[in-house]
C-alpha cells in the first residue's frame, strides 16, 4: 500500500493507471476507520482492479460551532486497517494539501439540503460537494462508494455526479451496525456510557417507524410523533430532528407511496448522532442503492 499526501503526486499516478486500463474504485473517508469504512473498501475491492482510500477531515463541512478539533483522528490505527483490507493507495493530505490558497469560486448545493442535517448544518453539503469534487478530478474513479448511513450525502452526491457529468458509477452500501443495532460512527467514542445506551433508542426508534409502515400506516406525521416519543422518553439528548421524506429527491410527502427516509439526528452532550432507514411503501429496508 502506497502512502500518499500530495494531490499532484497522486494525479499523475492515476493517469498511469488509467493508461494501463484499470479500474478505480473509490471510497472517500474522514478516517477514524470502523465496520462502516471497511464494509465500503471490501466491496470497492471486489469489483475494481485498484482501491484507492482517502482520509480528509475537510474543514469546509464544519459549521463555526462544530467539532472539526475534536473530530477523531487515528492515523496509525487506520493505515493498519486500509492496509489489511487491499487498498492500494491512501491518501492522506493535509488541509493545506488540498486548499492551499483561498477558493476563488465556491460551490452551493440548492436542493436536497434544506432539510434533514442541511438544515441544520447549513454549508455542511457545500463543503462536502466542493471536496469531492476535488477528489473527483485527482482520482478519476471508475465507480465510487458511500455508506447510506448518510442517507442525504448520498442523495446530494447522486445530484453532484448527474449535475455535473462525472463518469463515475455512484453505489450506496447497507448502514453497518453494532450487535444492539447501532450504526457505526467514528462519533460513536465520544458517546459516555450511559450516553451510549440511550443511543440504542435511535435504531429501536426507526424499526419502531418501520413496523408501523408494514403494518399500513400511511401518515407520516404518525409515524414522526410515535419515534419522537420513543427517542424523548429513552434518551437525554436534544432531538435535531426526526423527519419522513421522499428519497432521493427529500421532499415533504403527504402519504407513505413509494420510496421513503425515515431519518433522525440526536445530540448528546459531546455527539450528534444520526441514523435513517430507506423503506419502500410497504416499510421493506432498501438496503443499497446504485
Ligand atoms: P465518514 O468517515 O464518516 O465521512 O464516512 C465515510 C464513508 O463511510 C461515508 O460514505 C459514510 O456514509 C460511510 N459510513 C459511515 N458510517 C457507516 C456505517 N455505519 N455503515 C456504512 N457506511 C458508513
Amino acid at each position: 500500500m502506497e502512502i500518499i499526501k500530495s494531490p499532484r503526486e497522486l494525479q499523475s499516478m492515476v493517469i498511469d493507471i488509467k493508461k494501463q486500463h484499470k479500474e478505480i474504485g473509490f471510497v472517500p473517508t474522514m478516517g477514524a476507520f470502523h465496520e462502516g469504512h471497511t464494509s465500503l473498501m471490501k466491496q470497492a475491492r471486489k469489483e475494481n482492479d485498484l482501491l484507492i482510500t482517502s482520509i480528509f477531515v475537510n474543514p469546509l463541512q464544519f459549521g463555526a460551532n462544530e467539532d472539526f478539533d475534536t473530530y477523531p483522528r487515528n492515523a496509525d490505527h487506520d493505515i493498519e486497517i486500509a492496509k489489511k483490507h487491499g487498498v492500494d493507495i491512501l491518501f492522506m493530505p493535509e488541509v493545506e494539501d488540498m486548499y492551499p490558497q483561498e477558493l476563488s469560486i465556491r460551490m452551493h448545493v440548492t436542493k436536497r439540503t434544506n432539510v434533514l442535517c442541511g438544515k441544520s448544518r447549513p454549508g455542511h453539503f457545500d463543503g462536502v460537494v466542493t471536496v469531492l469534487t476535488k477528489l473527483f478530478n485527482i482520482i478519476m474513479p471508475n465507480r465510487a462508494y458511500f455508506g447510506l448511513k448518510d442517507a442525504q450525502q448520498f442523495a446530494v452526491v447522486d445530484s453532484l455526479i448527474t449535475d455535473y457529468n462525472f463518469p463515475i458509477e455512484l453505489i450506496g452500501l447497507p448502514t453497518i451496525r453494532d450487535n444492539n443495532g447501532l450504526a457505526n460512527s467514528s462519533r460513536n467514542v465520544n458517546l459516555d456510557q450511559a450516553e451510549y445506551e440511550e443511543a440504542l433508542w435511535l435504531y429501536r426508534a426507526l424499526k419502531h417507524g418501520q413496523q408501523m409502515i408494514k403494518a399500513g400506516e400511511k401518515n407520516p406525521q404518525l409515524i414522526i410523533s410515535e419515534v419522537n416519543n420513543i427517542i424523548a422518553a429513552n434518551t437525554s439528548g436534544t432531538i435535531d430532528y426526526i423527519e419522513v421524506l421522499s428519497y432521493p429527491e427529500l421532499t415533504p410527502i403527504k402519504q407513505i407511496d413509494s420510496l421513503i427516509i425515515l431519518a433522525v439526528a440526536v445530540k448528546f452532550s459531546r455527539a450528534r448522532l444520526i441514523d435513517n432507514m430507506l423503506l419502500d411503501k410497504d416499510g421493506n429496508i432498501v438496503p443499497s442503492l446504485r
